[in-house]
């Protein structure tokens, strides 16, 4: 797949903002390592500093290459990358937010301090500080604030929910493989114990060791839904029985597909989310809600029955604008992005689902509404800073998918209308913002309308969320089968290896 067209596009653009910040006189900072001080050089264009990358990263014992999207830099082991075409930068898994995109002077990378911040604290442990007073960029052995934890397990109507009490907030990740669930924090924590058996029907044992808990689950089957709590600081698991997962599983492929033609990676997104709720029902229910609870079960449904790599641009409440979601599918190199919503609908009795990929011009005039109420709850909450010229490139990006696109969003109608046993909505072309930066193919779904009761309470059961998530499974597995036979690297049939589900939890805007 062609997914470089960004880059190639703004790479033309880069000798004007070249001669731009070259006007601007170059200038010098100083870095402080514990090896002593010495000069790094700065530019500032638009009132944004930014510094070279290679002269702070070499004077650390790193290195730093030209790839085909931006700059990867090595550190200690650690691999991170960024490109001029996004302000997020990626560190294993996680995201480096940055300020404003990095800038290439001279074929030299620059960037905000702020990715030196993200990438040493988890390539080195250090952490980085910039002073504007004396222009030091300081990088030195991270404050390390031991967070102490408690855990405890219930049972409480068929669900069995750890709670994670926490002495203060912490980053953490949680990595699910069948039978297995850790939380990864990202601070340093302070266990109550090494290991402990638990009489309860489906966790039978927690381990602590270093900065990892590993849930030991009492069957491949068992799912839990982790999300986190505030005031105090808890992160919340609730595990229950799932789908049994086919006879013959081999153990979970743990191992990261990178870089093979296919559908790998698959950016699954939770529409809205915080203070920004989405189209509400009749009955109160919020659609970021909705779209949340789906999305979680569908993550995890994709994870084990087509051996992908899901990534979830939220797994909580989190607020997160149109930018990022894409950004993020963008940063993980996903292979499928879907936007997953629920419709709102002034007229009354309007049933079923609809799914959409991008297009400048609406396809009618009820799609162009369904545009026009996604986009502009997000803009209420979250004003545009994206320029027109970003908008065209991104246009022009996702034009090359237009294509792919319309088949996936094909095959979810299809699935759907199967599903549901209505018929009568089908694939339409809207100028979704959230589709609009994704340089994969990409679609959004519109579920069901929140706003018919009968639908609302519908989106509320289990049964009708797990025939959603059935229906959206067999369709993106109709696409990538069709996809990989098309560019003949078909895979023998899935049944295959679950592979683990990442979320990401380091993308919250600070609002
Ligand atoms: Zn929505």
């Amino acid at each position: 797949m062609k997914r470089f067209v960004p880059f190639v596009l703004l790479a033309v653009l880069v000798p004007a903002i070249t001669s731009i910040v070259l006007a601007q006189q170059p200038s010098q900072a100083t870095l402080r390592i514990s090896a002593g001080d010495r000069p790094v050089a700065t530019v500032t264009l638009s009132g944004q500093l930014y510094f070279n990358a290679g002269d702070v990263v070499t004077a650390l014992g790193g290195t730093i290459t030209p790839d085909s999207t931006g700059f990867r830099v090595t550190l200690n082991n650690v691999v991170a990358a960024f490109g001029p075409d996004s302000r997020f930068g990626v560190v294993r898994d996680d995201l480096i937010e940055m300020p404003a995109p990095p800038i290439v002077v001279d074929g030299k990378p620059y960037v905000p301090w702020q990715f030196f911040q993200g990438f040493f604290k988890r390539a080195i442990d250090n952490e980085a500080v910039w002073d504007p007073a004396t222009r030091v960029l300081a990088v030195r052995a991270a404050q390390r604030n031991v967070v102490s934890v408690q855990a405890s397990v219930t049972n409480v109507q068929g669900i069995s929910k750890i709670v994670l009490s926490l002495s203060g907030p912490a980053e953490y990740g949680i990595v699910k493989q069948p039978g297995l669930y850790t939380v990864a924090f990202r601070t340093p924590i302070h266990a109550p114990f090494a290991e402990q058996s638990v009489e309860d029907p489906y966790v039978q044992k927690l381990t602590f060791a270093g900065n990892e808990l590993r849930i030991q689950l009492s069957a491949p089957e068992v799912v839990g839904d982790a999300y986190k709590l505030e005031n105090p600081f808890r992160i919340v698991i609730d595990f229950r029985k799932g789908a049994a997962p086919a006879p013959g599983v081999p153990p979970p492929a743990v191992s990261r597909p990178v870089d093979q033609p296919g559908i790998r990676t698959i950016v699954i997104d939770p529409g809205h989310g915080g203070k920004e709720v989405g189209a509400i029902g009749p009955s109160g229910m919020y659609e970021k809600d909705a779209t949340l609870a789906v999305c979680r079960k569908l993550a995890l449904s994709l994870g084990s029955k087509l051996g992908a790599r899901v990534v979830l641009t939220r797994d909580d409440d989190s607020v997160i604008s149109l930018d990022q979601r894409t950004a993020i599918a963008n940063q993980y190199k996903a292979d499928l992005f879907l936007s997953v919503h629920m419709n709102a609908a002034v007229v009354k009795g309007a049933h079923g689902s609809e799914t959409y990929f991008l297009s400048l011009d609406a396809s009618d005039e009820l799609a162009k509404k369904a545009a026009e109420g996604e986009n502009a709850v997000s803009a209420a909450a979250q004003p545009t800073t994206s320029s027109d010229l970003k908008l065209i490139l991104w246009d022009l990006a996702q034009q090359e998918y237009l294509n792919e696109s319309s088949k996936f969003a094909s095959a979810i109608q299809e699935e759907m209308n199967r599903a549901t046993g209505v018929q009568n909505r089908g694939v339409k072309q809207a100028p979704f913002k959230v589709l609009v930066g994704a340089t994969m193919p990409a679609a959004l779904v519109e579920v069901a309308f929140i706003t018919n009761p009968e639908e609302e309470s519908k989106i509320k059961s289990d049964a009708y969320q797990n025939m959603v998530v059935d229906a959206i499974t067999r369709a993106v597995q109709r696409y990538k089968t069709d996809y990989e036979t098309r560019i003949g690297v078909a895979q023998p049939p899935p049944a295959a290896a679950p592979a683990t589900t990442t979320t990401t939890t380091a993308t919250r805007t600070g609002t």
